[in-house]
């Protein structure tokens, strides 16, 4: 019996929700009296599968193989199942990024197993996997329980504690993928990284979203939303209502149709604070409304408020946090 975890590489290296999954993941194997495995798969895998290690996971499976160099479903679905059957796995977990979302699924799927999709929470009770939930902008918590030996969940970034390296770990076990090119379906012809060093939305401690308040001049508004976000290292997000205005791309939407985001501090800028809105934030540790409506419904969610033209406002705190952060 083990608790495996995918540790989802990225051209910058694991995706940092990997060490939260290491501290929640020894807790639940500590609770099943099983080990906690690390999965690295890509075509390089010798840096990620140290960090596991460093991280405290008894054993790190890799999986080193040229097919792996890109993402691919079928592909990293089969070293999934691979690292499952040889770590005798009954919880699987992964960072709900959007790649391992969509691993769980189709993993799941795979191995006959229950999905938990976009986890909050996990827990071990009468030695089987709770997944906890979050539906309705966060109102309601929903505990899943399993029906199945494996059990599946995909976690939402920034849902546990971050477990700083301790460089004590356990061995690397090399498996192969057992697959050929020719039996992977999905062909990369090309990739592109985009342009910029930008904070990941799931992964950031701080947000700092526009919404269709900057109608007036978007651009400048935009502009201000990015300077003030660039002071606090945040990153950038943005309501439905700019992303279809045109004003900044679909990647920057946050709520229902676009992306969850639980950072430490969210700030709101000429957002109304739609309940679409507020599915994919209403999780943030802090949140700050900049509003020119008092009566906005966002500020009821706001832990705190300043009614004010963003305009004005923006430039304001920049400056403030330019002068207090250095
Ligand atoms: C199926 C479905 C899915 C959806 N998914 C999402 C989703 O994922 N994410 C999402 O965000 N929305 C989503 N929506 C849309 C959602 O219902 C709202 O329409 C949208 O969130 C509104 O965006 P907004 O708050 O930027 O715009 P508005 O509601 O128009 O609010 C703009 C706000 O800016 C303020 N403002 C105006 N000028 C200024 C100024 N100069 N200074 C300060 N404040 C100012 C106004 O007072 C107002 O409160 C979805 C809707 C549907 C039906």
């Amino acid at each position: 019996m083990s608790v495996l975890v995918w540790i989802e590489q990225t051209p910058d290296g694991p995706v940092s929700s990997s060490w939260e999954l290491a501290g929640k993941g020894r807790e639940l194997a500590d609770a099943l009296d099983g080990k906690l495995v690390a999965l690295v798969m890509g075509a390089e895998t010798s840096a990620a599968a140290a960090a596991a290690q460093a991280h405290g996971f008894d054993t790190v499976y890799t999986i080193t193989d040229p097919a792996l160099a890109n993402y691919r479903l079928s592909a990293y679905a089969a070293g999934l199942k691979q690292a499952v059957t040889a770590g005798g796995a009954t919880v699987v977990l992964a960072a709900a990024t959007n790649f391992g979302r969509e691993l769980t699924a189709y993993g799941a799927c795979q191995l006959g197993a229950g999905l938990a999709a976009d986890a909050v929470d996990l827990r071990v009770e009468g030695g089987k996997l709770v997944a906890v939930r979050s539906v309705y902008s966060n109102n309601i918590l929903v505990d899943i329980v399993f029906e199945t030996p494996v059990q599946v969940a995909s976690v939402r970034p920034r849902s546990f504690p971050l477990l700083e390296a301790s460089a004590s770990g356990g061995e690397i076990t090399a498996l192969d993928l057992g697959l050929a090119e020719d039996d992977i379906p999905e062909k990369v012809l090309e990739s592109k990284v985009t342009a910029g060093s930008e904070v990941s939305l799931t992964d950031a401690s701080v947000v700092v979203s526009g919404g269709r308040g900057v109608a007036s001049d978007p651009e400048k508004g935009f502009a201000l939303v990015t300077e003030l976000a660039d002071v606090l290292d945040a990153a950038v997000g943005a309501s439905r209502a700019a992303v279809d205005a045109g004003y900044i791309p679909y990647k920057h939407q946050v709520g229902q149709t676009g992306k969850v985001v639980r950072p430490d501090l969210y700030i709101a800028v000429g957002i109304s604070g739609a309940i679409q809105h507020l599915a994919g934030m209403g999780g943030s540790k802090v949140i700050v409304a900049i509003n020119k409506d008092s009566e906005a419904p966002i500020f009821e969610k706001a832990n705190y408020g300043i009614v004010g033209d963003l305009y004005e406002v923006l430039p304001a705190l920049t400056v403030a946090f330019q002068e207090r952060l250095g």
